[in-house]
C-alpha cells in the first residue's frame, strides 16, 4: 500500500461527487481476522479517522487515521485504507468511519475461517455424482437424488456401444459433465492442502456419509473422485479425456438429465494427470487403506508405461461434443506425473524423466496457473521431497523461482487497493487463480518464513470474501452479500431461494464487470478447480487445535 502516492483531496472530491455515507463504502474481509495477522479495510469515500467498536456495547476499542487517498486505474477509484493490524483482541466488532458510516460487523479470533473451510470442502460432497446428496446450510436443505446412473456409453471408445461403469466423481462446474484434466489439478490441489496442513485438517469432521471407512473426512471426499478416475482408465492404461453428454443440458436438477453420456477418446494430457493424482493417492491413502493405495499405484504405473511408448502429444477427438474441451499440451502434465511417481516409489526412471523435463523449463514456477499449466505441482513435489538423489542445481533454481514468484505476488497485492494479488488482468475464472496463488506464497514461507507471504495469502481470503470493488463475498452462502444467482444448474430449479452453499464464482472479465446473473457463465460460474484452490487458501488458516 505504501507504494501509492497520495493525491490531492480536492481533486478527488471532483471525481467522487458526494460521498454516499453508506456502509457499503467500507470493504473488508467479512469472514473476519486472525488476531496476530494484518487487518485492513478499503474505504471508497473521503475520510480521515476511523475507530473499531465493540458490537455488543458500542465502545471504542481502537482508533486510528486512514492512509490515502490512493488511486487505482482499473477500478477507477480513489480509496483510503484503515489499518488496525495492531488490534488483536478476540471479539465481534465494526469499523466506524466519521463521514462514511459503519461497516458490517466482523469477528476477530483464531477460528474465524473454520466454518468457511468446512462449507467449501463440503461443497465437493454436494457436487457428488452417482448418488443422492443432502446438506443443510443456514436453515435451508439442499438435496438431489442419485444422478447419471447410466454413466457412461462406449460409442466413442469402443469396442462397442454398450455401457461401462463410469458412475461417481464430482460434477465439474455449473454443468454436470466430468473431465479428467480438470479433475487432475483439482485433486492435486486438494492433496497439497492435505500435505501442507494435515495437522490442522485431520481431526476436523466434515459430516460426510461413510463412503470410505477409516479415512479422515478430508481424504474421504477426495476418494470419491479417485474412485471415479480409476474408472476413466481404458485398456492398456490410456485414460478417457472426459465423460460427457454431447451438449450442455438446461437448468434442471442432475437426476433429471437423462441424455446419454459417453466416455470420450483418450488424451495424453488426461492420462498424465491421471498418473500424477493416482501416485499422490497411493501416498496419502496408504496409512488408511493400503490395498486401495496399491491399486492406485498400479494404475498410475500402468498408465505411465503406456505414455512412455506413446510420447506424442495425443489430443482427444471431441468432434461430436459441444461440452468443455480442456485442450492443453501435455509436457507439464508428464512432468508432474514423473515427479509424483518418483516421490511415491523412489524409482529412478521417474526421477530421470522429471529432471530432464524440469531442466528444460525456462521458468520453474508460474504466478498464474491452472489446468493448462500444472508444472508447479511437479516442481513443488520434487523440491520438498525428502528423497535422496536430487540435482542440487535444479533445486537451487526452483528455490529461486518460488521465492521470486512469491515476492512478485506480494508486491502486486501491496500495490492493489483491494489486496488483489494478481497482476491487473482478468479472465474467465480468475478468482480461482487468485485463490491458487496461496500455494506459492505458502511454499515460499516454508523455504524462507516471512510474515509478508502469510499476510498476502490472507489478502487472498480477504479479497474473495469482501475486500473488493463490489464490497461483496464471491462465495455462495458465506460472508457479506454473497452471490445469489451463480451459474450452477442445481441452484436454478431446486425451489430454494439461496444458491447451493460454499462455491466460489469465477469473477469479472474486467476489473468491474462481474454480474451476479445466472446466465453469465463467463463471470458467475462455479468450478471444481477454482474451488480446490479456495479450499487450499482457507486450509492454511483454520484454527490449529
Ligand atoms: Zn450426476
Amino acid at each position: 500500500m505504501n507504494r501509492h502516492k497520495p493525491l490531492a483531496v480536492g481533486f478527488l472530491l471532483f471525481f467522487l461527487g458526494s460521498a454516499s455515507g453508506a456502509d457499503q463504502d467500507i470493504r473488508l474481509n467479512s469472514l473476519g481476522f486472525i488476531p496476530k495477522f494484518e487487518k485492513k479495510a478499503t474505504i471508497v469515500s473521503v475520510c480521515s479517522d476511523f475507530t473499531v467498536k465493540n458490537v455488543q456495547n458500542g465502545k471504542t476499542v481502537f482508533s486510528g487515521k486512514v492512509s490515502g487517498p490512493f488511486h487505482q486505474d482499473d477500478v477507477g477509484q480513489d480509496v483510503w485504507i484503515a489499518d488496525f493490524s495492531s488490534f488483536r483482541k478476540k471479539g465481534e466488532y465494526y469499523l466506524d468511519v466519521p463521514g462514511v458510516g459503519r461497516s458490517m460487523s466482523f469477528p476477530i479470533g483464531e477460528e474465524v475461517y473454520d466454518f468457511a473451510y468446512y462449507t467449501t470442502v463440503r461443497s465437493f460432497y454436494l457436487w457428488r455424482c452417482g448418488t443422492a446428496v443432502e446438506g443443510v446450510h443456514e436453515g435451508c436443505r439442499f438435496a438431489h437424488d442419485a444422478c447419471h446412473m447410466e454413466d457412461g456409453f462406449q460409442d466413442y471408445v469402443g469396442p462397442d456401444s454398450t455401457r461401462r461403469d463410469g458412475t461417481g466423481g464430482w460434477h465439474d462446474a455449473g454443468d454436470y459433465n466430468k473431465y479428467v484434466v480438470n479433475a487432475g489439478i483439482t485433486v492435486g490441489n486438494l492433496f497439497l492442502a492435505w500435505d501442507h496442513f494435515r495437522l490442522r485438517l485431520e481431526k476436523r469432521s466434515l459430516g460426510l456419509p461413510e463412503t470410505a471407512p477409516g479415512y479422515p473426512d478430508f481424504l474421504k471426499e477426495i476418494k470419491w473422485e479417485t474412485d471415479w478416475l480409476l474408472k476413466m482408465a481404458l485398456d492398456s492404461g490410456k485414460v478417457s479425456h472426459k465423460l460427457s453428454a454431447l451438449g450442455f443440458c438446461g437448468f434442471i436438477m442432475p437426476e433429471a438429465e437423462l441424455e446419454k453420456r459417453y466416455f470420450t477418446d483418450w488424451s495424453s494430457t488426461a492420462t498424465a494427470d491421471f498418473c500424477a493424482v493416482m501416485a499422490m493417492a497411493a501416498r496419502y491413502f496408504k496409512p488408511f487403506d493400503p490395498s486401495y493405495a496399491r491399486s492406485c499405484l498400479d494404475a498410475a504405473g500402468k498408465s505411465y508405461a503406456f505414455l512412455k511408448i506413446h510420447p506424442e502429444n495425443k489430443r482427444p477427438n471431441q468432434r461430436a461434443f459441444r461440452t468443455g474441451f480442456y485442450g492443453s499440451a501435455d509436457p507439464d502434465d508428464r512432468l508432474w506425473a514423473a515427479a509424483e511417481l518418483w516421490e511415491t516409489t523412489g524409482d529412478g526412471q521417474y526421477l530421470s524423466d522429471f529432471e530432464t523435463r524440469a531442466e528444460a523449463c525456462r521458468r520453474k514456477m508460474f504466478r498464474n496457473w491452472d489446468w493448462g499449466e500444472v508444472s508447479n505441482l511437479g516442481m513443488i513435489t520434487y523440491f520438498f521431497s525428502k528423497r535422496k538423489g536430487k540435482n542440487t542445481e535444479l533445486i537451487d533454481s526452483i528455490r529461486r523461482d518460488i521465492l521470486a514468484t512469491a515476492d512478485s505476488i506480494v508486491q502486486i497485492a501491496d500495490q492493489d487497493v483491494y489486496g488483489r494479488p494478481l497482476e491487473g488482468r482478468y479472465w474467465w475464472g480468475c478468482n480461482g487463480a487468485i485463490a491458487r496463488q496461496a500455494v506459492v506464497l505458502q511454499m515460499a514461507n516454508r523455504i524462507s518464513p516471512n510474515p509478508e507471504y502469510v499476510n498476502t495469502a490472507l489478502d487472498i481470503v480477504g479479497h474473495l470474501f469482501g475486500r473488493n470493488v463490489y464490497g461483496r463475498s464471491f462465495v455462495t452462502g458465506l460472508g457479506h452479500m454473497p452471490p445469489m444467482k451463480p451459474h450452477d444448474r442445481r441452484s436454478g430449479p431446486d425451489g430454494i431461494d439461496p444458491p447451493w452453499p460454499g462455491y466460489l464464482v469465477g469473477g469479472g472479465l474486467t476489473a468491474t464487470n462481474w454480474t451476479d446473473v445466472e446466465a453469465d457463465f463467463r463471470t458467475n460460474e462455479i468450478a471444481i478447480n477454482w474451488q480446490a484452490a479456495l479450499v487450499y487458501a482457507l486450509a492454511g488458516f483454520v484454527e490449529d487445535r
